[in-house]
């Protein structure tokens, strides 16, 4: 393609400064980017301008379930190197709740989370228009704030005593499910892992501490079924499996409820549950997930849980929030 002759390029020039000036007086300051891009999109065409038309768009199936989930990249190294404890450390399987909650926060079509060891699963309600169903704008955009949510709240978790050695990564995959049958299925088989992986790392690990080697344990262990793991936590250790923290045991469930806090006030949060999903009592107690028309107003009942880093992190958010707007109000 030629160059445009001088004077042809200064007017262009001299025209685009114009209509930017027009654009600041005229028009409220939330569209002027939207147009100025769109603007730029459309005049300041160059010659290399043609390489946009071999990016390719992959859209993700209408009228289906999106799940989004993530895991983390090399956990296995990440959780020795930060000394986590062992098989399940609190505070770490924490943070991957608080970073989802806050991926829950942005997207607010995403109708359930689930969280087991490093993964997180995000479900997108079917009807979901986030980013026209880009695939590559969600998957990416979900893992980069999950990862820039998790190192962000590091400290508010670990408070000074756990430093951040190196960054963590996880990476992200978006999985269409067609039917309700098949998202059930989906959160089941996430479930399932969790109970099989737990099951037999709290063995393991009592085993080692019980003096075995790691080659040992994994010896003993193998080719037990689950009745023999629980029987050799009971009779050699004393642990009725059936007693550990549910949040080891089933993972962390992610839903959006009316939650009664301080003062009778009720309050919408993103609230950890810890229950089974794989019968069918846990989606009558909870409908709204597969029909977004059978939400309650009603508070949802949160027990002890009130108490909750997730919960209380919101709370503190809230009122961080009102806290600067009544400021700003008696300032202005
Ligand atoms: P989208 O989410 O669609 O990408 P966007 O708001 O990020 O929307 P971009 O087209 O990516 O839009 O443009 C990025 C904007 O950020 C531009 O307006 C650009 O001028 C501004 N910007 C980026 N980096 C800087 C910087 N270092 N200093 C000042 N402005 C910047
Ligand atoms: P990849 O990069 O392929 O995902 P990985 O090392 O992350 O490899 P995973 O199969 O994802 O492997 O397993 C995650 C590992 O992290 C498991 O070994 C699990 O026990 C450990 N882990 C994750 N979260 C915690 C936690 N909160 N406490 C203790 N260990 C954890
Ligand atoms: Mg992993
Ligand atoms: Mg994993």
């Amino acid at each position: 393609m030629r160059a445009l002759p001088r004077d042809v390029t200064i007017s262009i020039g001299v025209m685009w400064t114009m209509w930017n000036k027009l654009l600041i007086k005229t028009i409220p300051s939330k569209f002027v980017h939207e147009i100025r891009k769109f603007s730029v999109s459309k005049m300041a065409k160059s010659r290399f301008e043609y390489v946009k038309s071999f990016e390719q768009s992959d859209t993700l199936l209408k009228n289906c379930w999106i799940v989004v989930r993530v895991d983390g990249k090399g956990f296995h190294k990440f959780c020795d190197v930060h000394g986590f404890d062992k098989p399940n450390d609190r505070r770490g399987l924490n943070l991957m709740s608080l970073a989802a909650v806050n991926v829950m926060l942005e997207f607010n079509e995403i109708v359930v989370g689930y969280g087991q060891s490093d993964e997180y699963s995000f479900v997108f309600k079917r009807d979901s228009t986030v980013y026209e169903r880009r695939r590559d704008k969600l998957v990416s955009y979900v893992a980069s704030l999950f990862t820039a949510a998790y190192i962000f709240n590091w400290q508010y978790i670990f408070k000074d005593s756990l430093p951040l050695k190196y960054p963590p990564a996880f990476d992200a995959r978006a999985v269409l499910y067609p039917t309700d049958e098949n998202l059930r299925d989906y959160l089941s088989w996430r479930q399932a892992d969790v109970h099989i992986n737990n099951l037999y790392n709290t063995t393991f690990w009592n085993l080692v501490a019980s003096g075995l080697t790691n080659a040992e344990a994994e010896t003993r262990l193998r080719k037990t079924l689950s009745s023999d793991k629980n029987e050799i936590l009971f009779s050699e250790f004393n642990i009725n499996y059936n007693n550990e923290p549910a949040m080891y045991r089933k993972g962390t469930v992610l839903l959006r409820k009316k939650v009664t806090v301080a003062d009778n006030k009720s309050l919408s949060l993103i609230v950890p549950i810890f229950d089974d999903m794989i019968g069918d009592k846990f989606w009558q107690t909870h409908p709204e997930l597969l029909d977004g028309k059978a939400k309650s107003n009603d508070p949802f009942d949160i027990g002890a849980d009130i108490e909750h880093v997730l919960v209380q992190y919101q709370i503190e958010k809230h009122n961080k929030r009102k806290e600067g707007m009544k400021r700003k109000h008696e300032t202005s």
